[in-house]
């Protein structure tokens, strides 16, 4: 795997601003840990990402559910989605 935004790669939808993700120079299993595992890495990578807020907006639109996009994980957007709902 190459990162999160390997999925959207897959079928066609890869939008202009990955090909600035940080996530796609390091280790995908970062950004998907076991559950329970943890999620400091990937964060710590998301925090220095350029396109953070573009990787977090199509996370919210796509309805991502798992993984770290943004620098956030699956519940953390669970519950921002709630907020703005
Ligand atoms: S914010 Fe994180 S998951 Fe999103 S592109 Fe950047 S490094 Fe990857």
């Amino acid at each position: 795997m190459d990162g999160p935004l390997e999925a959207a790669d897959l079928i066609g939808d890869a939008p202009e601003w990955q090909e600035r993700a940080l996530c796609s120079q390091t280790d995908p299993e970062a950004f998907f840990p076991e559950k329970g595992g943890s999620t400091r890495e990937a964060k710590r990578i998301c925090s220095r990402c350029e396109v953070k807020a573009e990787c977090l907006e199509y996370a919210l639109g796509h309805d991502e559910r798992f993984g770290i996009w943004g620098g956030l994980s699956e519940r953390e957007r669970r519950k921002l989605k709630r907020r703005v709902a």
